[in-house]
């Protein structure tokens, strides 16, 4: 069994350190919003800074800032007013709510832990070594059948809709762990914020569940700036709203986050990238839906290139962006051997994605989605355009014209109009809106049966062949319009920001348990620690000059005068904050000015002039060099205080 993570120790010093705590927790908190204290704030804006390094800059995004607050109208068209929901049960007598399929998982996760129990004390028993059991729950014995359909459903828990969910609390006995109580069945909660817009109190609008809609709205302006290029990314960064079901696992599922999102939009007949050979070399641990739709969870370790011409990975737009993901989430500091790209199963994903992955990173909350990737096909661009009547396309000049044939409706104008009068409009913009496979079907009806049906308006209008033909017509086309299809990376930087502050959290053992935050220089809030051996007053100007120095240069420095504290106290006092590296003055920097420079995790030093230092410095911030490397060059010195 894996060794067990102590959350316990980490929220402590996660607390009293200040990196974020629950907000108003004066007036007792509400669950599902935290305070961002100097730490977390400013973990979470470096987060942001290399994310936009990594994405806006290097791959020349547009990055716009939209509004939060949305008109219901943008929301209904979006589908968010109807689809955007969870399921919800409640204990039948507490009326405790839960999220149906976080409490389906937790019950079932319970029940196998039990058993695992019962199968350890039964070996001890037979060992002749039973102990008291002190797990909290008391154990229980499955049967084979039982753990097999157990683990089949918590592989497949992303993709039950409301009916399976209802039958897995029924046959299960799922109930309420804290009360034995049973809970009802699950039923559509939506998870956006409602407000209202303006004094009269009657224009409906909600807090965006997502910084998507504002760039696809924009979508036309974008396309202009752009110079009428494709293919090309808009990107934002911004607060989303979420108002959770039981947001119990801290900022994993929180009611107010920070997104990063980027719309990719291209050719959907050509969904080729022109720097897939940058990423096809890299090997991803993917998690395809075939392997969950069988129950289990074993990834393949692939290249991306490989993926992308198996076709397990779409295409290669979409690869290109789980290697871009891949490499932003390395860059950070996310252990990849507890990173894995799940694939959507059929129920899971949209009905309009034609392939989406979620980037999953593992930390003691289980597997946790912190970035989705999904292949929207052409859905948002073309809603938003059916509902505002605004083009959302792509005007495309062709070199060869395209000459091609089209089944059109042709309605015989002097009996048409007087016939259907005030519907006649409404039914010729549904003969319009039909595809070439409908129109085929029509005519062959009206072609043998004479007439046809056709629904508009919530009626039936039958249509006989004296009054309309659909006829084959030949079309000559200069221009080439297209709706382009959108890739989205979805980042969830909270999500994001707790992994790594796990993945980064260690424990020093010769030095009783100190903690540590292994954060690398890019994303670390302070760079360096300063601080006087002692608090001799010779030391105060080293002290200042160097802050300021460092400071000037753009490097966040923290200094640690409390000298009544010792030095090895104030070294590890600060490596709980993450700070990578700290600039110790004493006597011999006052004689011939050199300072030592330690670094976090090996605690070694290295001395050398005061400008050799900060130079040094700055290389390890901006990456130009690296502790390892600069120990080959600058000798080691022994360190006095760790
Ligand atoms: P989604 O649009 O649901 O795919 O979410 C996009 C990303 O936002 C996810 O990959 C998560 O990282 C993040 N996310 C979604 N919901 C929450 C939440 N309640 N709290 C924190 N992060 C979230």
């Amino acid at each position: 069994m894996e060794k067990s993570f102590d959350r316990a120790t980490l929220e402590a010093v996660l607390t009293k350190r200040f990196f974020y705590v629950p907000s108003f927790s004066i007036y007792g908190g509400v669950a599902g919003l935290y305070d961002f204290g100097p730490i977390g704030a400013a973990l979470q804006q470096n987060l942001i800074n290399v994310w936009r390094q990594h994405f806006v800059v290097e791959e020349d995004m547009l990055e716009i800032e939209g509004a939060i607050i949305t008109p219901a109208e943008v929301l209904k068209t979006s589908g968010h007013v109807e689809k955007f929901t969870d399921f919800m049960c409640k204990d039948s007598v507490t009326q405790e709510v839960f999220r149906a399929d976080h409490l389906v998982e937790a019950v079932l996760e319970a029940r196998l832990e039990a058993d695992l129990t019962a199968q350890t004390a039964n070996a001890e028993i037979s060992a002749g070594s039973a102990k008291k059991n002190k797990a909290t729950k008391p154990p229980v014995k499955l049967t084979e059948q039982q753990i097999a359909k157990y683990n089949e459903i918590l592989a497949k828990i992303d993709n039950y809709n409301k009916q399976e969910l209802a039958d897995i609390i029924t046959e299960h006995d799922i109930r309420n762990p804290a009360t034995n109580n049973s809970v009802t069945p699950p039923n559509e909660f939506n998870l956006m914020f409602e407000t209202s817009i303006g004094p009269a109190g009657n224009h409906k609008g909600y807090l965006r569940p997502e910084t998507a809609q504002a760039q696809f709205v924009n979508f036309s302006r974008l396309l202009e700036f752009n110079n009428q290029k494709m293919p090309f990314a808009s990107a934002m960064v911004g607060r989303s709203f979420r108002n959770e079901i039981s947001p119990r696992s801290g900022l994993l599922r929180v009611r107010e986050f920070n997104m990063a999102e980027v719309e990719h939009y291209v050719d959907p007949n050509d969904k080729s990238h022109k720097k897939f050979s940058e990423v096809a070399n890299i090997k991803l641990n993917l998690l395809p839906a075939n392997v969950q739709e069988k129950g289990s969870t074993q990834t393949v370790e692939i290249s991306i290139g490989e993926a992308v011409s198996q076709k397990i990975i779409d295409n290669e737009t979409l690869g290109y962006f789980l290697g871009r993901i891949y490499l932003y989430l390395v860059k950070v500091g996310i252990d990849t051997s507890r990173l894995r790209f799940r694939q959507h199963m059929s129920n899971e994903m949209a009905h309009y994605a034609c392939d989406c992955w979620d980037a999953e990173i593992k930390n003691s909350y289980g597997w946790i989605e912190c970035v989705g990737c999904a292949d929207r096909s052409a859905y948002d661009l073309t809603v938003h355009s059916k509902k505002t009547k605004e083009k959302l396309c792509v005007r495309e000049n062709l070199e060869t014209p395209l000459v091609y044939d089209a089944l059109v409706c042709n309605p015989n104008k002097k009996v048409f109009g007087p016939k259907f009068k005030q519907n006649a409009k409404i039914i010729q913009e549904t003969l319009e809106s039909l595809s070439q496979s409908e129109l085929e079907k029509l005519k062959s009806e009206l072609d043998t049966a004479g007439k046809i049906n056709i629904d508009a308006n919530n009626q039936t209008f039958e249509i006989s062949s004296d009054l309309m033909t659909i006829n084959l017509q030949t079309f000559k086309e200069n221009v080439r319009e297209y709706t382009p299809n959108v890739i989205e990376p979805s980042f969830g930087i909270g999500r994001i920001l707790y992994s790594l502050i796990e993945h980064s959290f260690y424990l020093r053992p010769e030095a009783e348990l100190r903690t540590v935050f292994k954060f690398n220089p890019t994303i670390a809030p302070f760079k360096v620690l300063i601080l006087p051996l002692s608090n001799n007053d010779l030391f105060a100007p080293f002290l200042i000059d160097i802050a300021r120095k460092l400071r000037n240069n753009g490097v966040p420095a923290r200094v640690d005068d409390a000298a009544s504290a010792s030095i090895g106290r104030r070294y590890s006092r600060n490596d709980e904050l993450g700070i990578p590296f700290a600039i110790t003055v004493d006597f011999q920097t006052v004689s011939d000015k050199t300072i030592t420079i330690r670094e976090r995790d090996s605690t070694n030093q290295i001395r050398g002039s005061i400008e050799v230092i900060l130079d040094l410095v700055a290389d390890f911030i901006y990456g130009r060099n690296t502790w390892a490397k600069a120990t080959e060059t600058y000798q080691l010195v022994s360190s006095t205080s760790d």
